[in-house]
């Protein structure tokens, strides 16, 4: 039988990357696009030299050509943490409006099925708890994280038009906090924070007094969730996420035993519309797709730990 063939986008960062290794894996060939602002080509090295695999560098926001066909398309780039969409404010509106304009127009000439990479962050600092996805949101459109909400609300709106107005196979992921190998240690997120700085012997830094809450996903589980979406026939958006919830403060404490680290936990300034408490609901995952997380905290953390000690252990040696 002829492999299907997928384009991923954002394919050289956290998410795409392990996107590109679990379509690998299942028999696909898959075309990865990045323009790299915020994705390594590190992150698919091991695959550059597969036939099932082809890259291109290129920014979607300006223009998408794909030569032959293609029955599925995964748009999953964009700067993704709150430090990367700070310091990239306009490129991150322009991938999620402009971009996923584009896919979407490509998606429609090659008769492809679209998933798009949507987020929690469409909830914002939400009033309802867990995040069910009837909820439709409580955010601010012109505070430091607008940028990405907004562009993700837009996105989410463009593609149920597409397949409305157009009849386009379409389906949204809303991804909540994700880890595991492979997360830049600097980008600016707690999980990458709170172990580059355990590692170092340096001090935690936890944001405001620590009570917010996250609900943290293991990658491999974000992936098969998406996977299983992706090949389902239910066009409205998904919640993709682990419900097990932890203040940050908790988290923090948590890195400190795992890591037997001396750092001590200190307090700085809660950013400006930091969401207070975060859990999703994933009823619908569960009835519609037969999945849930299967890692638990400690079961996804010790391999990222591994990872971060082995890519701290590389920084230092480079700057000998
Ligand atoms: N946070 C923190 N210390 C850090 C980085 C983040 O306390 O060094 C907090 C942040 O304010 C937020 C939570 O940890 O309340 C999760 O932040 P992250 O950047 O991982 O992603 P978010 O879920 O806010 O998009």
């Amino acid at each position: 039988m002829e492999k299907k063939r997928i384009l991923i986008t954002g394919a050289a960062g956290f998410l795409g990357s392990h996107l590109c290794d679990k379509f690998i894996a299942e028999g696909y060939l898959v075309t990865g696009m990045d323009n790299l602002i915020t994705g390594s080509m590190e992150n698919i090295d091991h695959l550059m030299k597969l036939k099932e695999f082809q890259f291109y560098h290129c920014d979607v926001s300006r223009f998408v050509h794909v030569p032959g066909n293609l029955d599925y398309i995964l748009h999953f780039a964009s700067p993704a943490s709150p430090i990367d969409y700070l310091k990239m404010p306009i490129q991150t509106l322009k991938v999620g409006s402009l971009g996923t304009h584009n896919l979407l127009g490509l998606a429609k000439s090659k008769k492809a099925r679209i998933l798009i990479a949507s987020t929690s962050e469409v909830y914002g600092d939400p009033l309802v708890h867990p995040q069910k996805e009837e909820y439709w949101g409580n955010v601010n459109p012109i505070g430091p994280r607008g940028v990405y909400d907004e562009a993700k609300r837009f996105q989410e709106a463009i593609t149920m038009a597409y397949h409305t107005f157009h009849g386009l196979e379409t389906r949204i992921v809303r991804i909540f906090n994700t880890y595991g190998p492979r997360m830049r240690l600097d980008d600016g997120r707690a999980l990458p924070a709170f172990i580059g700085q355990a590692l170092r012997g340096e001090d935690i830094t936890v944001f405001g007094d620590g009570s917010q809450t996250r609900s943290f996903c293991y990658v491999e589980d974000q992936v098969e969730g998406i996977y299983r979406l992706l090949l389902s026939d239910y066009v409205y958006p998904v919640n993709i996420g682990n419900p097990d919830e932890i203040t940050i403060k908790q988290f923090a404490e948590e890195i400190v035993r795992l890591t037997g680290t001396d750092s001590k936990i200190i307090y700085k300034p809660l950013p400006k519309d930091d969401p207070m408490q975060r859990k999703p609901d994933i009823g619908k995952a569960k009835e519609l797709l037969g999945w849930e997380p299967r890692f638990s905290r400690a079961q996804g953390l010790k391999p990222t730990l591994e990872f971060f000690k082995s890519k701290l252990k590389e920084t230092v040696t480079s700057t000998q």
